[in-house]
């Protein structure tokens, strides 16, 4: 691997890492899109692991230029030496503790997390980056909102047995808990599904707007100019 010694702005460019398995690879996108992404790293037959991630990172001077990274959740812990798997404190940003199942959509507010120290809540390795340089995945979001959606649907309407008809072949559980896949979210948000608004009442389809909203204007591929403008009107 040769080092990177590329002149640019290191706040124009987001450092988008993946490791599919069995090769960790490292692209730099440019902010806005306007310029063609550079691939900085790829090593060929390293495992998803820590010590690839760092020395992938030590490879392309990730400490002199701290761009912006983004990348799925499993490699952002990794990059934040979190341990893998399912832990009981996988946030990076606050305590939020995963087994506390019962507390989930009770209890809104956990505490921040003030370090990411070897040893303590789930951290394994010394963080190769900086917590507030993580972008978060837009898909997981999308996710997590829908889930959150199919949740508060009452279920026992009209609306809930709309979406289990809609998607049969889905488990059980997976209905339940709202677990749903990109087309199918596409589905539901496209509007000639307008049969499922009209039968979502009061709350509910006030969930729905909101999601069609955050899922369109926020999570699209098109971009929003007024982004900050539409953040504060959803708050
Ligand atoms: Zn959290």
């Amino acid at each position: 691997m040769q080092t990177l010694n590329i002149n640019h702005n290191p706040l124009d460019w987001r450092l988008f890492t993946d490791s599919s398995k069995l090769s960790p690879k490292a692209v730099l996108l440019h902010s806005g899109n306007t310029l063609p992404s550079i691939p900085v790293g790829h090593s060929m037959h390293n495992k998803e692991s820590y010590e690839n991630m760092k020395i992938l990172m030590e490879a392309i001077n990730y400490d002199k230029f701290t761009w912006k990274i983004c990348g799925d959740l499993k490699v952002i812990a990794l990059v934040l030496g979190l341990k893998q798997g399912f832990t009981k404190y996988c946030c990076f940003i606050c305590e939020w503790d995963n087994r506390a199942r019962s507390l989930h959509y009770s209890r809104k507010d956990w505490p921040a997390r003030k370090s990411l120290e070897p040893g303590i809540m789930t951290v394994e390795n010394q963080p190769l980056v900086e917590p507030s340089k993580i972008l978060l995945p837009p898909m997981h979001l999308k996710l997590g909102v829908m889930k959150n959606l199919v949740k508060d649907t009452n279920k026992g309407k009209a609306a809930f047995t709309y979406l289990l008809e809609k998607f049969p072949r889905l488990s059980e559980a997976k209905r339940k808990e709202g677990i749903f896949i990109g087309p199918q979210i596409r589905d539901i948000v496209k509007d000639e599904y307008e049969y499922f608004d009209k039968l979502l009442q009061g709350d509910e389809k006030a969930a729905r707007d909101s999601y069609k909203f955050v899922v369109k204007v926020f999570l699209g591929n098109r971009k929003a100019q007024i982004y900050e403008e539409l953040v504060n009107s959803l708050l």
